[in-house]
């Protein structure tokens, strides 16, 4: 059986095109990331693979069936938000148990999945506490374990992790990825963060504006980005012919934060013209010749003179190639 397939979709909201004419497909058991700006139309796809937005033209379809007409609820798919939106009244057996006593399921078996569910995703024991006492990471748990007990055909998250602070999302985000992997969960994760995506996703698919630039594997895609606007898309900020970095293969190499190191044996030379403190060591930014104004890394927290010459050396494993 197939998966998702979304077909030449098209959502109009008045002048507005949200998503235009967009293809995608999901097999069984993988995670493709929809990754772009705020804006480029990712949730309104998402919701319209819900059921939740009206298609302006194209179609959805779940294991070769279009979906066309098939209302929300009947479609077995599961939805978790950034806001998780858990029922404040209910404590945390009664959320995650809630949409299994819609399906009709008896009191035991809901029982048994909701224990289940809560030391799958580390809340082992939290059953009773009311919903309100517990931290946003907990609360996003919750919800997760919630979206995944009636085992949805397919789950849709819109940027789930949003909300929460950085370290708590570097963490989360990790955690949740296995057990999407272990429930061999099939899921579209909608996120504007590279890392984020490149975390969860089997596939990544990028898009901007409305339209669908790129899927690929992370790995493909973080060193092979179809053309510049989807390696600015990815964090890449500075172009240069690949040729004059020494690298060969591709027209175009693409360059981030991380893929110039100052090293006194690098090829590149260039004039300070100043630093910062970043984790883990220090960012400088440098006038190159043939690149112009880039940024450096250094582990060192002894940053090199402002107004004098640095070398540079190119980190090849961080740097994308293209065209
Ligand atoms: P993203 O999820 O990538 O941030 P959205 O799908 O939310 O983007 O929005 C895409 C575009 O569609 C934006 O220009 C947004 O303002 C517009 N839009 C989204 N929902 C509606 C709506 N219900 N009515 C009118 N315009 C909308």
């Amino acid at each position: 059986m197939s998966g998702l397939a979304v077909r030449d979709l098209v959502v109009r909201f008045g002048a507005t095109t949200a998503v235009d004419t967009v293809s995608l497909d999901i097999e069984l058991g993988t995670v493709v990331a929809l990754l772009g700006p705020s804006g480029c139309g990712k949730s309104t796809l998402l919701r319209a693979v819900a059921g939740l937005e009206s298609l302006t033209a194209g179609s959805v379809a779940w294991g070769g069936a279009d979906l066309a007409g098939l209302p929300v609820h009947r479609r077995r798919f599961g939805l978790m938000f950034q806001d998780g939106q858990l029922f404040p009244h209910r404590d945390v057996g009664g959320n995650v148990e809630f949409g299994l006593r819609m399906a009709g399921v008896d009191r035991a078996e809901r029982a048994e999945r909701v224990a289940e569910l809560l030391e799958l995703v580390g809340l082992a024991g939290y059953e009773r506490r009311p919903v309100s006492t517990l931290s946003g990471g907990e609360q996003q748990r919750v919800a997760l374990a919630r979206s995944l007990a009636p085992r949805p055909e397919l789950l849709l998250l819109d940027e789930p992790l949003s909300s929460l602070d950085r370290t708590l999302r570097e963490r989360l985000v990790g955690e949740l990825s296995a057990i999407l992997s272990k429930t061999r969960t099939t899921a579209l994760y909608v996120t504007h963060d590279h890392d984020e995506a490149f975390t969860v996703a089997d596939q990544v698919a990028v898009m901007a504006a409305g339209r669908l630039l790129q899927t690929a594997p992370p790995q493909r895609l973080w060193r092979h980005p179809a053309d510049r606007s989807v390696a600015a898309i990815l964090g890449y900020r500075w172009f240069a012919p690949a040729t004059s970095l020494g690298l060969d293969g591709a027209a175009m190499a693409a360059l981030r934060p991380e893929s110039l190191v100052v090293d006194v044996e690098g090829s590149l030379t260039g004039r300070v013209l100043d630093h910062r403190f970043t984790r883990g060591g220090t960012t400088v930014r440098v006038d190159v010749d043939n690149l112009g104004e880039v940024e450096a890394r250094t582990p060192h927290l002894d940053p090199p003179t402002v107004g004098g010459l640095v070398r540079l050396r190119v980190e090849p494993a961080a740097v994308a190639l293209f065209g």
